[in-house]
């Protein structure tokens, strides 16, 4: 277990970056233009927001300083949909929206008929959590 409470089983499995302080510095160390996921916490023992880049992970990143996260973690996909359907997992494993600071259900990138591999339903049915 990390200080966060999540098993490290967890985070090799998804191949997730170690927790980092989320701060400008370290978000700039992240390489530029990449395709990934990214989770924030509030440094309590669970995952706030669920993130996802389908053009540049940095730049989607930088979008939340300044919004009371403390850490931040993140993993590097080479395909959207892959990427679609990861954030769809972590944001169910992460509670969904009523515990997720994130407000919709992950949605596929525009013009993309995805559907979440967690539920059967379509992603705006779909309220699991
Ligand atoms: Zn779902």
């Amino acid at each position: 277990m990390n200080p966060l409470g999540i098993p490290h089983v967890f985070c090799i499995n998804k191949g997730m970056s170690p927790w980092t302080e989320f701060t400008q510095e370290n978000v700039s160390r992240v390489p530029d233009g990449i395709l990934g996921l990214f989770q924030l916490s509030k440094g309590e023992a669970n995952i706030s927001f669920v993130g996802r880049a389908d053009d540049d992970l940095r730049t989607r990143l930088a979008e939340h300083l300044g919004q009371g996260y403390t850490h931040f973690q993140w993993v590097q996909l080479p395909w959207t949909k892959e990427t679609f359907e990861m954030h769809c997992r972590l944001y169910h494993h992460g509670g969904g929206n009523k515990k997720l600071d994130n407000v919709d259900h992950p949605y596929p990138p525009e013009g993309k008929l995805w559907r979440c591999p967690v539920s059967t339903t379509s992603p705006s049915l779909c309220d699991l959590t």
